[in-house]
């Protein structure tokens, strides 16, 4: 056999050090502005971020952190970290994202597991990393970003930021890295047992700040400013902090400060045009914006992922203040972005009602990213927008196997498998329906606990809304939603179930409803559906009540639905 024909085009690595370097030498003057913890508004460029990127590699270096070593981050949206994203990388050392949010002990293990050297935090975390210290002995030190004048005073004795800086004149050459090398580390969320490492390649990074650029993704351009309010310490924020340089995007980092008051004055002050966040966020957004009678003057866009976005939510987005909504579909051993709703030139020829039901949907998949449900026996299953399935993935940023668990790869014939469950329409719109241990398993059929919760949340009362599998002797499992009512707002449980009526089939209908006055949440603004299932776990539903005999004896046939 004869060898290829080699192409005879340059062999230059894709590497994140290129993204900042493009941006300081072509976008040199776009802006970078955060909302600093100190509590001032601070502005700069992308060729400065680049100096002092280039300030903070030395600073390592000289600390003596080596290429593939890991530096951990515990910080908000802000100009530092971006920095880190950078001086860590661009030299080689892997810049590992932490979840503050997270419990002390489960953050102390995170550190511990990724076997970070230095770790870089914001001052507000002062006595999280007084306590992390103690039980971080490989950590060979603590880098508060801050300068001398903001020192926290503390247990633990730790560096500080600007002075490291400071002692680096920033004459550094980004070095040529292989392109598989790992640029970034970051954790699942971790609800049942311990969070899992996904370790990022510099190439995996760019591929995917590519396509997340693309105009049916984010559509980032020198024209626009984006402020993430999803954190840097969630999926690199759904890798904005490589998108915004790559296309030349003025970067608006918000700081600590989420609540809808200081989020909404952070986009008008900078004319922000494109937004991204978990849908939790974005109830405190138009909950104020409501509140004060205040509307965007600039904001064209803005990308709800990380759960499903209520259909209640893109209209009032949409409808009350001109905003479209890009829902989104990811995961962390995604990098995360898989799916956006975009609509093709058709699509957008059909009636609004058609439209809208595709929008409300996950999205189709981005270039590089390719998926498929398949059935309990791995069976691929049809594109009918009907049939469930568990929902498989691959790709180029895609996880491969987890960090330090060499052993045991996570793919099934070369798929990931997502744990999510899925329908997947003939436009190859996705709609995710369940993580697969959140499904209701009613009669041998599968009832979708999100669909549940959106028409839940469209209730004019409800403001917020969970639906869980309760125990039934004659189905197994019958929908309890629980909900958070709106301040002020009176519904009745009866009220309240009867509007589900005629919106789905009858037996997906709720067979409870029950009031709460908040819901648990996971560090990333997820339901935290497994503690509910546990808050309910003895609850006896009427309906359980209601069958004859013994409630919960198992020996009786488990019904089927028609
Ligand atoms: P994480 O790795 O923390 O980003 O969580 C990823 C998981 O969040 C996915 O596997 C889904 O279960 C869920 N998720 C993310 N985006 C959405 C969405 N738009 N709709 C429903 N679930 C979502």
């Amino acid at each position: 056999m004869s060898a290829p024909l080699l192409g005879q085009m340059m062999d230059v690595p894709l590497t994140l050090s290129s993204l900042i370097a493009h941006a300081a030498r072509h976008h040199g003057s776009a802006q970078i502005v955060s909302r600093r913890i100190e509590g001032d508004i601070h502005r700069y460029t992308y060729r400065e971020c680049e100096a002092r990127s280039k300030q903070l590699a030395q600073a390592l270096i000289a600390l003596g952190v080596a290429p593939g070593e890991r530096v951990g981050t515990l910080a908000w949206n802000g100009y530092r970290h971006l920095e880190a994203y950078f001086g860590v990388t661009g030299f080689g050392a892997v810049c590992h994202t932490i979840n503050p949010r997270l419990f002390p002990e489960q953050v102390a293990w995170i550190v511990n597991h990724a076997d970070d050297r230095y770790v870089l935090f914001d001052i507000t975390f002062a006595a999280l990393v007084d306590t992390l210290a103690p039980q971080c002995p490989n950590v060979r030190g603590w880098i508060a970003l801050c300068d001398e004048s903001h020192l926290p005073a503390m247990r633990t004795q730790v560096l500080c930021y600007e002075t490291l800086l400071a002692a680096q004149d920033g004459n550094y050459a980004w070095p040529e890295l292989d392109e598989r090398s790992a640029s970034n580390l970051c954790y699942t969320s971790g609800t049942t047992g311990n969070p899992k490492g996904a370790l990022y390649t510099h190439r995996s990074a760019v591929l995917h700040a590519y396509a997340g650029s693309l105009p049916d993704a984010l559509g980032l351009s020198a024209r626009d400013a984006i402020l993430p309010v999803v954190p840097m310490f969630h999926v690199n924020a759904w890798g904005i902090p490589h998108a915004a340089p790559l296309t030349g995007t003025k970067l608006v980092l918000p700081g600590k400060d989420l609540d809808g008051k200081s989020l909404f004055e952070l986009m008008e002050a900078e004319g922000v045009t494109v937004s991204a966040g978990v849908p939790t966020v974005w109830l405190g957004l138009l909950a104020y914006m409501r509140g004060a009678g205040v509307r965007f003057s600039t904001l064209d866009r803005t990308v709800v992922g990380g759960s499903a976005c209520p259909p209640a939510m893109l209209r009032t987005f949409e409808d009350d203040y001109g905003v479209q909504v890009i829902h989104a579909w990811g995961m962390t051993e995604m990098s995360p972005l898989g799916t956006l709703s975009r609509l093709n030139w058709e699509q957008s020829k059909r009636p609004r009602e058609a439209q809208q039901a595709l929008l409300e949907k996950q999205g189709r998949v981005i270039f590089g990213v390719d998926m498929k449900i398949v059935g309990e026996g791995g069976q691929e299953l049809p594109w009918d927008g009907v049939t469930f399935g568990d929902l498989h993935v691959r790709g180029p940023w895609v996880i491969d196997r987890y960090f330090r668990q060499e052993s045991g790869s996570p793919l099934v014939e070369g798929w990931f498998p997502t744990g999510d469950v899925a329908t997947i329409d003939p436009d190859g719109f996705l709609h995710i329906t369940d993580r697969s241990k959140d499904v209701i398993k009613s009669g041998g059929e599968w009832i979708s606990s999100i669909d549940l919760e959106n028409i839940a949340v469209a209730h004019p009362a409800i403001a917020e809304a969970a639906c869980i599998a309760c125990a039934h002797p004659r189905w197994t499992e019958r929908p309890l939603i629980v909900a958070v009512k709106k301040p002020g707002a009176a519904v009745t449980r009866e009220e309240l179930l009867a509007f589900f009526d005629g919106k789905v089939a009858k037996w997906w209908l709720p067979d409870d409803a029950v009031f709460v006055d908040d819901l648990p949440h996971t560090a990333t603004g997820k339901l935290q559906k497994l503690k509910l299932r546990e808050q309910f776990r003895s609850y006896v539903l009427p309906t359980a009540l209601a069958v004859e005999g013994c409630p919960f004896d198992s020996t009786q046939d488990v019904a089927k639905h028609d």
